[in-house]
């Protein structure tokens, strides 16, 4: 089918409104957060299941890569359309379908941006938990495809933790139904296989999201310290006293620096590091819990713990953190996010390492990351126009996944793989782990044209 063809195929089924395939569109949908570059032939906005369903088999009929897209704001290249083809983007499917308060659901398309379905519920007294630190602008279905971690995550899991149920457009337009609103059920665990595969096995069009009950109380706290090493043994340590925060954020003096530039917080900009605590919870006893971890940084030689006194000043810190990546912008034209997990008490020895790396290839590195997950977000800053920078970026964001993986870690905690770490899914899976995961692949896609080219590498020659 040559491109008219299918400009004009895709047309019947949407509307040719719904269809974007100017030089400018297709320059606009050829990248996203990560450093890769590639251009669609066409880019279509559906508005229904039916929809979906109906170019999907258009696109298997015609052998034609697909992928689908909320905001493109994944940092691995997952929607880097890198054998051309049709990008689905959901922005039209942003509806809220269902709210069951009575069993603490609610049912959406994917195209909703995540702060405004949370903002929604939580005018209801509920909250969806998993917020990535880029819930302004993200969708649901890029969550879902990601399993988007974030700040809350500690406590409650990630987002295939939350999603209960969900409506999948297959790769010849079948739409399938998997979970629901029951507790338990029986078969393989398919939701557990597509959350988080990255739009390579299918596109989810309906979710069904768990929602919990806002917590009734909740105290953030700001610790400074004057070494990494104390802030990350006050990690370990909280958690070892059967303590789990909301969340355990740290920060490191760069990034500080970079957010007091832009924000304006009032980070300490003489300390290494801060550390964002948050419990959430029952009033009772919660007191009790803060003086304890006060008490256990105090251990740790914090310089100062500081309380947000009301909900404003709260604001503020999270404001500082969620607004980390931007502010670094700040300091360079370009940075690379890495993402990887190490188990928590290596966290120091990492970091170290980390730091390390970044000198041997001559980048400066801040630090921003889920400290109580383990999970590291090294941003290595640089210039994207000058060639040399980019080859050592690229060096030495693979060092660092290596770093993690030898520390008995992994390469990603949230990110996912897309296009960027797939020679780096050798520091953690064997080829048998690898064949297994494209015979998957092959028996969910047969004709190979799900978001081709991601998170599964090619065998080795
Ligand atoms: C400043 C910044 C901060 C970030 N912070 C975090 C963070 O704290 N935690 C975190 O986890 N991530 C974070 N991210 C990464 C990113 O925001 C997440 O991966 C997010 O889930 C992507 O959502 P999106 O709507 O932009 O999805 P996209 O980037 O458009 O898509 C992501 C993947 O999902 C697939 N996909 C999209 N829609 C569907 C669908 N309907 N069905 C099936 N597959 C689909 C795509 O093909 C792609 O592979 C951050 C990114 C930035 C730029």
């Amino acid at each position: 089918m040559n491109r008219e063809d299918l400009i004009a195929g895709l047309g019947e089924i949407v509307g040719q409104e719904n269809v974007l395939s100017s030089e400018m569109d297709l320059e606009l949908y050829s990248y996203d957060a990560s450093l890769d570059r590639a251009r669609p032939d066409v880019v279509v906005l559906p508005g229904s299941t039916e929809e979906v369903s109906k170019i999907m088999a258009l696109a298997y009929r015609e052998r034609i890569p697909i992928l689908g897209r909320g905001s493109g704001t994944n940092l691995t290249g997952g929607t880097i359309p890198v054998r051309g083809g049709i990008v689905v983007h959901f922005s039209r499917m942003n509806r809220i379908l269902e709210v069951d308060i009575p069993n603490r659901t609610v049912t959406v398309e994917p195209g909703i941006i995540t702060l405004d379905l949370q903002n929604e519920m939580l005018k209801r007294g509920f909250v969806y938990a998993p917020d990535p630190a880029s819930q302004k602008v993200s969708t649901i279905g890029g969550n879902f495809g990601e399993n988007a971690g974030g700040p809350h995550c500690l406590k409650y899991g990630t987002t295939t933790n939350h999603v209960i149920g969900a409506e999948i457009v297959l790769y010849d337009g079948t739409v399938i139904e998997t979970g629901g609103k029951s507790q338990d059920n029986p078969g393989y665990d398919v939701l557990g296989l597509f959350v988080g595969s990255e739009g390579t096995l299918g596109l989810a069009t309906k979710m069904i999201l768990k929602l919990i009950r806002a917590p009734e109380a909740v105290k953030t706290m700001l610790a400074i310290f004057e070494t990494i090493e104390d802030g990350a043994n006050t990690v370990s340590e909280i958690i070892a006293e059967g303590i789990i925060p909301a969340t355990l954020e740290m920060m490191d003096n760069i990034v500080m620096r970079a957010v007091e530039e832009t924000i304006k917080v009032g980070y300490p900009l003489d300390a290494a590091c801060v550390l964002i605590i948050e419990l959430d919870g029952m009033p009772d006893g919660m007191d009790k819990k803060a003086d304890l971890v006060m008490e256990i940084c105090r251990r740790n030689n914090v310089r100062e713990v500081k309380m947000a006194r009301d909900a404003a000043e709260r604001d503020l810190l999270w404001a500082g953190r969620k607004g980390a990546f931007g502010s670094i912008g700040q300091l360079m034209p370009s940075y690379l996010c890495c993402d990887g997990t190490v188990p928590r008490t290596k966290l120091p020895e990492v970091l170290a390492k980390v730091m390390e790396a970044g000198k041997k290839y001559d980048l400066p590195i801040g630090n921003v990351f889920h400290a109580g997950d383990g999970n590291l977000h090294p941003l290595i800053m640089f210039d994207e126009r000058d060639p040399d920078q980019l080859e050592r970026v690229k060096k030495l964001g693979s060092e660092i996944l290596k770093i993690c993986a030898d520390a008995g870690g992994t390469i990603s905690g949230e990110h996912g793989v897309g296009l960027e770490k797939l020679s780096e899914t050798r520091f953690i899976f064997s080829e048998q782990d690898l064949e297994f995961e494209r015979k998957i692949k092959k028996a969910i896609d047969p004709a190979g044209i799900l978001n081709p080219g991601k998170m599964i590498p090619s065998p080795l020659q």
